[in-house]
């Protein structure tokens, strides 16, 4: 049992407010974290500084890591790894197929992601399975990639990871940030993209932690709760912060 009050993150950068939160604002919360992947280790090898990008689902995170990339912050993005070790021939889908059979696979040989997403949404042990089968073949590709960026030069680098406090990962990262934004906003959005009833997107949300314990876990906070304008400013701040954490960080 993780118990965060030990945490050493005790104030977190608001960047729609440009002001320091302080730690008893935040609700006390204590969770379990039983899916920390122990073999995960920070390499050396890695860029000076990798910051993880994360926050709630359909908070906005990939908009978010839209905007840095276009300010020429390098970004692994996590999501597109997690598709990539579950393509066909891959070990993990295999090891997929062993533990749920051939109904979680279309016609065409591809993981059915509807099947599978309604298994883990159904059975929290069938979710733990398949996140011990993916999580760590993702973190073998984002550690080569960090590896590779930082044989490149670079100084600073952004991994976009929608698990990262689910996986117990938290302390791979220098620095943490968040996208939040009301629940109503991600069920709204996650519905209407992922073509999901609200009832599914509840349940979805509910497999991951409160938005609000991510928050209080990190140290920069960016609130997509309004247009895109408004997410654009505080990403500005926020780039012009991580530029500032490495003065001599080559943007490439
Ligand atoms: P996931 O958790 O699935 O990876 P995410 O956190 O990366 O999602 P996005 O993909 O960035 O979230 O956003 C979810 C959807 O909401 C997208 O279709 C995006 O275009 C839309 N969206 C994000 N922010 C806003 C906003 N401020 N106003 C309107 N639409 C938005």
């Amino acid at each position: 049992m993780a118990d965060l009050t030990k945490e050493s993150r005790d104030k977190v950068l608001d960047l729609r407010k440009g002001g320091k939160i302080p730690f008893f604002c935040y609700e006390f919360v204590i969770m379990i974290l039983s899916n920390k992947d122990e073999f995960c280790k920070k390499s050396p090898d890695w860029p000076a500084r990798v910051v993880g990008l994360t926050g709630g689902i359909a908070s906005g995170k990939s908009t978010v890591g839209k905007m840095l990339s276009g300010q020429n912050f390098p970004l692994i993005d996590t999501d597109r790894l997690s598709r990539e070790v579950i393509e066909p021939k891959e070990p993990a889908l295999e090891e997929l197929v062993r533990a749920f059979g051939e109904k979680i696979l279309r016609d065409d040989g591809t993981l059915d992601r509807q099947e599978m997403l309604d298994i883990i949404l159904t059975d929290a042990k069938a979710r733990r399975l398949v996140e011990g089968i993916i999580h760590p073949r993702v973190f073998k590709r984002m550690d080569q990639a960090l590896r590779q960026l930082a044989a490149s030069g670079y100084d600073l680098v952004l991994v976009e990871i929608p698990l990262l406090f689910e996986a117990g990962w938290q302390d791979l990262f220098d620095y943490i940030v968040t996208v939040v934004a009301p629940d109503s906003a991600c069920i709204k959005r996650l519905s209407r993209r992922n073509k999901v009833s609200r009832a599914k997107a509840l349940r979805w949300i509910a497999t991951q932690i409160p938005q609000r314990v991510k928050a209080k876990r990190s140290d920069y906070i960016l609130y997509n709760d309004t247009e895109l304008d408004g997410l654009q400013i505080q990403v500005n701040r926020l780039a012009e912060v991580l530029r500032g954490l490495v003065p001599k960080a080559r943007e490439k």
